[in-house]
């Protein structure tokens, strides 16, 4: 007989978004006559096209494939150095990271998830909460957790409060972890991380050795000068930290699928043996076993985002996304809500109004202005009382959705 990997069992059945998706259905079978007036800043995914300048290397490249002197196979699994060079000059310019410290991928999602093949078992594992589910789901499926109580909290995890009074950056525990998530800026809060706050992580890290695994997926979004856009802008972060970037946020990648590693060789752990062994030794094996490359067209089209018509295309998205966030906050700040997020991040986060919860408030946003957005406590117990507005949209939605905030709030 066949056995399956029970740990699945143990997860919360894809409980936020398939929530959402029945109560909107609910709402537009009873509503048909309004369905249309939906306006959707749930889901985190971009909504303006891709630049011109990824579609023209993307179209270039697909016409190499089409030519036997320019054909391209298999390409190297950690990806073509085009690409890793021009990532290594253009976001980690005079951090001393080189090009063969960065691994392409079909995005971050997969790494996030995939970079436990390379830890054993019994390691603590600290999340925030609020939190990006992937971290945690993971570690169920990995068999890294216990079960789940009524909230959705797993035995054995080290949950790290993120809440209006930290700022939505958690302090150092007084326990000792293993590995620690951390996401900034954040999805969901938008909260972001100062050098001083990432130092104290890095220390802690050091100290304890721990291992740091920062997913800087929309790093782009920073406006504020002082916020470091890479952990390996930290004093130390080389020797305990794993860096995900990703070009679905910035490029627009969510549909093309790209996004990158970053493991520092000076990143060590020792074996229950006591001997020394590298991270991205063990990584790179991974991926040379399980994975043959992002595919050529793509890591053109992503390599083009570093060009300089490509930089100034995802300036603009930058701009046109940050623009709506910055429209949200304002509107919601208008009504009397306090908000959090959108001044670093495209995510706008919001404490519901007095006496309502984040599925109130999720309820009363369907039914009363037909906007979904995501209630807080779907990222883990300590985001109840809160909602997430994604940016992630058109102006004249987001304008909108504005009117329609201050119309029946
Ligand atoms: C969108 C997002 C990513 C990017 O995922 P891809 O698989 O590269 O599209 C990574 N981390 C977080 C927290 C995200 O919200």
């Amino acid at each position: 007989m066949a056995l399956i990997n029970e740990n699945f069992l143990k997860l919360k059945a894809g409980y936020l978004f398939p929530e959402i998706g029945r109560r909107v259905g609910a709402w537009t079978q009873a509503n048909p006559e309004q369905a249309e007036r939906l306006i959707r800043c749930g889901i985190g995914d971009v909504t303006e096209p891709l630049p011109s300048s990824v579609r023209d290397a993307m179209h270039a490249a697909v016409d190499e494939q089409g030519n036997r002197e320019t054909f391209h196979g298999y390409g190297p699994e950690q990806g073509y150095a085009f690409l890793r060079d021009a990532i290594v000059e253009n976001q980690f310019a005079g951090l001393d990271i080189s090009a063969d410290e960065i691994f392409v991928s079909d995005g971050s999602k997969c790494d996030t998830g995939n970079i436990l093949d390379i830890f054993g078992k019994g390691n603590k594992i600290a999340i925030t909460d609020p939190v990006y589910p992937v971290y945690v789901d993971t570690n169920v499926m990995a068999g890294n957790t216990g079960e789940a109580d009524e909230n959705g909290a797993y035995d054995g995890l080290v949950y790290l409060e993120c809440n209006a009074a930290n700022g939505f950056v958690p302090a150092v525990p007084a326990e000792k972890v293993d590995l620690i998530y951390l996401c900034y800026p954040n999805n969901p809060t938008g909260g972001v991380a100062t050098k001083e706050q990432l130092q104290a992580w890095v220390d802690y890290a050091l100290a304890n050795d721990s291992i740091i695994l920062f997913d800087a997926a929309y790093e782009a979004f920073i406006q504020d000068e002082s916020i470091p856009h890479s952990i390996f802008e930290i004093e130390g972060a080389k020797k305990c930290a794993i860096e995900f970037r990703s070009f679905s946020k910035n490029g627009g990648f969510t549909g093309v699928r790209c996004g990158f590693t970053v493991i520092p060789k000076e990143l060590t752990v020792k074996t229950s043996a006591g001997e020394e062994i590298t991270l991205h030794s063990l990584w790179s094996r991974r991926v040379s076993t399980k994975f043959n490359g992002a595919s050529y067209p793509v890591q053109r089209g992503a390599a083009a985002v570093f060009s300089p018509e490509g930089k100034a295309q995802v300036a603009e998205l930058i701009e046109h996304y940050m623009g709506n966030a910055a429209l949200l906050r304002q509107t919601c700040q208008e009504i009397g809500l306090e908000v959090f997020g959108g001044e670093n991040a495209p995510y706008v986060w919001v404490a519901c109004p007095e006496g309502v919860d984040s599925w109130g408030m999720f309820d009363k946003m369907l039914e009363e202005a037909q906007v979904v957005i995501t209630p807080g406590s779907g990222f883990g117990a300590a985001g109840e009382g809160y909602f997430r507005i994604s940016a992630f949209n058109s102006r004249a939605n987001v304008e909108e959705v504005c009117r329609r905030i201050k119309a029946s709030l």
